[in-house]
């Protein structure tokens, strides 16, 4: 299926029954289908009513899992939220994360100049209405049935301590939240070290080389998803960071500062 537009977002089925969808093209999210329930990976900003859009594309029970609790793939998480006991899976590395972000997005929907940046969207919302469901753990090893697909968990500490991955066994896709992308940022706070990060960059290369991988998406816009062969440089390049090898310079943004590896089809934002 081409990728068609739909409101801000713009969904494109990858399998059968499986479908990215982008959101304004800056964070993106993965709907997978099968036959008796549904699994959305992550819920980006949730700028529109995401349980409504899912409601257009499966009939099935929806549940949520996050790749990692960072603000841009768990916002959207409130539309879910039914009661005390609905959860959304993650990996508990990530609860303090995410309890930080749920916190402040219910003070940020309070701010009037949200009202003018996001007037069409968020600002719609009742601060004191919003509800953001608890987490249930996620681990390595475990697996989501959803009759007829199956997706795997596997942990990849390093963007985030609670990163993970979900692999597609059957179709040999990947979802990997931000922990495989093209441009990896490892320079925050919550990062973890860089010998972590190349840890997990070489276990979810055996992982998906293993399973015979061809596709892995991540939680960005990137016109195509990430190939083993990318990865496998990712996995060369971070070794040469961490053994001193790679030479970088130094970069700042809005988020922090710190040493910037670039690579042929790939870069590392790392600690200075
Ligand atoms: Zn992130
Ligand atoms: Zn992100």
């Amino acid at each position: 299926m081409a990728e068609v537009e739909h409101g801000i977002y713009f969904i494109e089925e990858i399998a059968t029954g499986s479908y990215k969808i982008y959101e304004r093209r800056e964070a993106s999210m993965y709907l997978v289908c099968g036959s008796e329930g549904a699994c959305l990976i992550d819920t980006a900003y949730g700028l529109t009513d995401l349980k409504a859009l899912a409601r257009e594309l499966t009939s099935h029970p929806v549940s949520v899992v996050n790749t990692h609790a960072h603000v841009d793939h768990v916002l959207g998480n409130h539309w879910f939220y039914e009661n005390e006991d609905t959860r959304v899976y993650m990996h508990p590395a990530d609860k303090p994360i995410y309890d930080a972000v749920v916190s402040g997005y219910v003070e940020m929907l309070r701010q009037p100049w949200v009202k003018e940046a996001y007037g069409e969207f968020i600002a719609k919302l009742d601060p004191d209405a919003v509800r953001f469901p608890m987490t249930q753990d996620l681990h390595e090893g475990d697996v989501i049935d959803l009759g007829g697909k199956k997706l795997e968990i596997f942990e990849t500490p390093g963007h985030t301590a609670g990163s993970i991955l979900l692999l597609d066994r059957e179709e040999k896709i990947c979802c990997a939240g931000d922990a495989i992308v093209e441009n990896l940022w490892m320079f925050m706070p919550e990062c973890c070290p860089n010998e972590v990060c190349l840890a997990s960059l070489r276990h979810a290369y055996d992982v998906l080389s293993q399973a015979g991988v061809e596709r892995i998406y991540n939680g960005h816009f990137y016109n195509e998803p990430i190939t083993l062969q990318r990865l496998k440089n990712m996995v060369d390049g971070m070794e040469q960071v961490v053994s001193g090898i790679a030479k970088g310079e130094p970069f700042e943004n809005d988020k922090g500062k710190g040493t910037k590896f670039t690579f042929n089809d790939w870069n590392v934002l790392c600690r200075e």
